[in-house]
């Protein structure tokens, strides 16, 4: 509200009618105004106001009003009574209408609302007739929170001489405005003059805001300040006029990110579909990988290797070349060696195999130089160089490529690594090796050449055990081994050391143990046919951990988790868990363990078991994952077996199975002992207890540890004392004279048959160990447990052979439970009832 702009009068409503006059004036531009005045000095008690119109509030919450007056100095009115005042106030009332009439609000501080007294900064003393020389003050006053739709603004007069010349009525903004980015629209100013009123931003088109929300703040004065956050033009976008425009980038440009950046030209080999990209994509036959910058020239692939050269020596190649001509534009070029061997004479050629060695590598070569070795000899290779770069993977060619024919030279084996001593005796040593890592072709034979001092001989073996008899006792030999095909001999392996044992000490370790396991073995390598593999003591090794390296595998113990407690080894906890190595599903498994504060011994003995079992590879032999000696507790982990061991898993389940269902567990048992006898092992311990049981039903030969037979401890009433011989389940002549052979253990089988046929029944019930001896010298065997089929029976009477050399092969065993197996009808036939459960009616075997 201005009442200087107003054209007519201004009408404002007065009380009482002799106190406010409306008058028209000029300013002092000479424009027309309409003005207020009051002079009523002379009388007292003056109390004139004038009244507004209603003013709407239009959302303002604080109101300004600016008054220009002219008030005339009291004391230069002569005579003027000391009631003449200087000042005026200002009120204001809320309303939400125009509902102000004469008498109402009535003229009284309380309804209206006093602002303020108001004071003429100057005053005039003396009126100039052309209002000229008038002194204009000009006050402004604010007042808020004001809420209701309207108001009115009067003015009270109690005894000046004054003129009230023109009021203006305003409020305070921030207008509209685009900083940083956003447009922030019009906001009014808060209730009190500290006020600060927060206005929200809004990005401009294709602006984004950076981390916060962007704000500015309004304040009393209607000026903007405190700007928090800021928007940037979004990829594809770049800012334009002074930020307050984001315009999308032209083709041929892009804009990779938000940013206050500039839409850069798009790079070489690469082109925009449209305007506003965010990327170039490349031209055909261009590429980028996932790395590379958008600024960054689309690439392609390398063209070719150049200039190979290669250098055949015998079945190794060393392949160079120079890089390609063309890089395709990067600089991430390596190398693949494709190899493929065209000896078959088929024509065709086919990839090489595992076996070929490259150095450093095959794949991913970042010299220009590869050797090759372990080639087959005499053969024909191709060799493809591939260079490739970090884009060919895109490409859908293959990678450009050289290639280079070669054939490799005849060439002999390589030397054999190592040689073991497998037993001594005072006049021969018995030997074995393994074949060489390169054997270059068939091992027609190898050469062992043997010296003590000077006197050099050499003996010839086709397979890779050699005995060598007529040595001078407690002497040092000198071993070398060489392998021959039809390339010739290769390298003599490294010197070996090797001692017959003296005489005299051969005498006194006689008597102890250790002589059995080498009169055991000495009987093993005298019957070894050529060829086959061959059970080795891990207790012939000088260093008994290198038989653990050699036969067991070591697995790292992040592969395994133990689950559970599952029974008592001799050495520790046995229990079950979980193994998963890399790259192999995860299997159950079965984890024995040394127990803490073991000797070294204890260690030696525990792992023996791995050792032995390592060298088996058969359905019904217990399986080694291998075994865990680098960290504590020392572990040897096999397959899991669902059901433990026989004994125990027949006697949960008695007279649970059929007669096949039993037969078909002794078949797997037999099975399993054939192969060990092939392997030229002595089992010694064959016994239900040492069999385990899976989920199938599959009987498995467990239990190799060797230390049982070594030791003496009586604690175990299964095993006599003195050697801990297993008596019921041991023919006569292992316990009368230590004799353990196949044949041995073929009676130990007969008592497991009965075992199962039992259904876990104690072999002899309750006789004492020298009763069991006693009967069996007198002829005594066991009788048929119950609803024994008699051919059962019988086969368990021919495992009981006085003569062990009458006692059936454990081929033999396997070939007769088949033949049962096929013929059910042979396992019909049973022995008459009365002859059971009588120790004294054992049925007499050889009467
Ligand atoms: P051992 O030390 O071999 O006599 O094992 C002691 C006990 O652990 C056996 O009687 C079985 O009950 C159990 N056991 C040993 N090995 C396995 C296996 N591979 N699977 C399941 N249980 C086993």
């Amino acid at each position: 509200m201005d009442s200087t702009t107003a054209t007519a009068e201004l009408g404002w409503t007065i009380f009482p009618s002799q106190g406010w006059e409306e008058v028209s004036g000029y300013d002092e531009n000479m424009n027309t105004i309409r003005t207020y005045q009051v002079c009523n000095v002379f009388d007292s008690s003056q109390n004139n106001w004038v009244r507004t119109k209603y003013i709407r509030r239009r959302g303002a919450q604080r109101i300004h009003v600016q008054m220009k007056f002219s008030v005339r100095d009291c004391s230069s009115i002569p005579n003027v009574p000391g009631s003449c005042k200087e000042t005026f106030n200002l009120y204001y009332y809320e309303s939400d209408s125009d509902i102000a009439t004469k008498s109402s609000p009535p003229w009284m501080e309380n309804p209206w609302v006093k602002v303020d007294t108001i004071a003429a900064d100057e005053s005039f003393s003396q009126v100039d007739l052309g209002g000229r020389i008038m002194k204009i003050n000009s006050e402004v006053r604010s007042f808020g929170p004001v809420s209701r739709n309207g108001f009115y603004l009067a003015f009270q007069d109690y005894g000046a001489c004054m003129s009230l010349i023109a009021v203006r009525v305003f409020y305070r903004k921030c207008p509209l405005v685009i900083q940083n980015g956003a447009v922030f629209p019009e906001t009014l100013s808060g209730a009190e003059s500290t006020s600060l009123v927060a206005a929200r931003g809004v990005c401009v088109p294709n602006g984004e805001e950076v981390d916060v929300p962007i704000k500015l703040y309004c304040n009393g004065d209607g000026e903007w300040m405190v700007p928090i956050g800021r928007c940037m033009c979004k990829a594809g976008y770049e800012a334009l006029e002074n930020g307050t425009v984001c315009k999308a980038c032209m083709s041929g440009f892009f804009k990779a990110a938000q940013g206050d950046h500039k839409c850069l030209q798009c790079p070489i080999n690469s082109r925009t579909t449209n305007e506003g990209a965010t990327n170039c994509v490349c031209r055909n036959g261009y590429y980028r990988t996932d790395s590379d910058p958008p600024q960054m020239p689309c690439t392609t692939v390398p063209s070719a290797p150049q200039n190979v050269i290669s250098i055949v020596n015998e079945t190794s190649l060393r392949l160079e070349w120079s890089p390609p001509q063309e890089g395709g534009g990067r600089e991430d070029v390596v190398y693949n060696i494709i190899c493929k061997s065209c000896g078959s004479g088929r024509g065709g050629c086919t990839r090489c195999g595992d076996n070929v060695q490259f150095v450093p590598r095959q794949l991913g070569l970042t010299d220009t130089r590869v050797h090759i070795s372990d080639l087959l000899a005499h053969t024909q290779y191709t060799f493809e160089i591939q260079a490739v770069n970090g884009v060919s993977d895109q490409s859908p060619y293959s990678p450009q490529y050289t290639s280079v024919n070669i054939t490799t030279n005849q060439a002999a084996p390589s030397a054999v690594s190592i040689i073991h001593q497998v037993s001594r005796t005072p006049n021969s040593i018995t030997l074995s090796w393994s074949q060489p890592d390169q054997p270059n072709g068939v091992i027609l034979d190898y050469e062992l050449q043997y010296y003590e001092k000077w006197n050099s001989s050499l003996t010839r073996s086709q397979t890779n055990t050699v005995v060598i008899r007529g040595l001078k006792s407690g002497t040092i030999y000198v071993f070398q081994v060489r392998a021959r095909t039809v390339a010739g001999f290769g390298r003599f392996s490294g010197k070996m050391y090797f001692q017959t044992m003296t005489e005299g000490v051969v005498f006194i370790i006689a008597i102890t143990v250790v002589i059995i396991r080498l009169l055991f073995l000495l009987s093993l390598f005298t019957e070894v046919s050529p060829g086959m593999k061959i059970y080795i003591d891990p207790f012939t090794y000088e260093d008994p951990n290198e038989a653990v390296r050699e036969f067991a595998k070591e697995i790292d113990i992040a592969c395994v988790k133990i689950e559970q407690v599952i029974g008592a080894g001799e050495f520790g906890e046995v229990c079950s868990g979980n193994l998963r190595q890399p790259g192999k599903r995860e299997i159950l498994v079965a984890i024995k363990t040394l127990k803490a504060g073991y000797t070294e011994r204890q260690r030696r003995d525990f792992l023996s078991e791995a050792s032995i079992m390592g060298q088996f590879d058969h359905p019904n032999i217990i399986h080694l994952e291998g075994v865990v000696t680098k960290s504590s507790p020392v572990m040897i982990i096999t397959e899991f077996m669902e059901n433990g061991s026989l004994d125990s898993f027949l006697r949960q389940n008695d007279g649970q199975f059929t007669v096949i269902q039993l037969v078909g567990m002794l078949r797997g048992i037999a099975a399993g002992m054939k192969y060990l006898c092939d392997m030229n092992y002595v089992h010694r311990d064959l016994a239900a207890r040492n069999i385990l049981v899976n989920s199938n039903l599959v009987c498995k030969v467990s239990d190799f540890g060797l230390s049982r037979f070594l030791e003496d401890d009586t604690s175990d009433p299964t095993y006599t004392s003195g050697g801990k011989i297993p008596i019921r389940w041991t023919a006569p002549e292992a316990i009368q004279y230590r004799k353990f052979t196949s044949s041995s253990d073929c009676w130990s089988y007969g008592i497991v048959m009965w075992e199962v046929m039992s259904y876990g029944e104690r072999p002899y019930w309750d006789m004492s160990n020298q009763d069991v001896i006693n009967a069996i010298e007198q002829d005594y065997r066991l009788p048929p447990p119950m609803d024994c089929p008699s051919a059962l029976h019988q086969l368990m009477l021919d495992c009981w052979q006085k003569d062990r050399n009458n006692r059936p092969k454990f081929s033999q065993i396997v070939s007769t439970l088949d033949k049962m197996i096929r013929n059910p009808n042979s396992l019909k036939a049973m022995t008459p009832l009365s002859s059971r459960y009588d120790v004294s009616l054992m049925v007499l075997c050889n009467g």
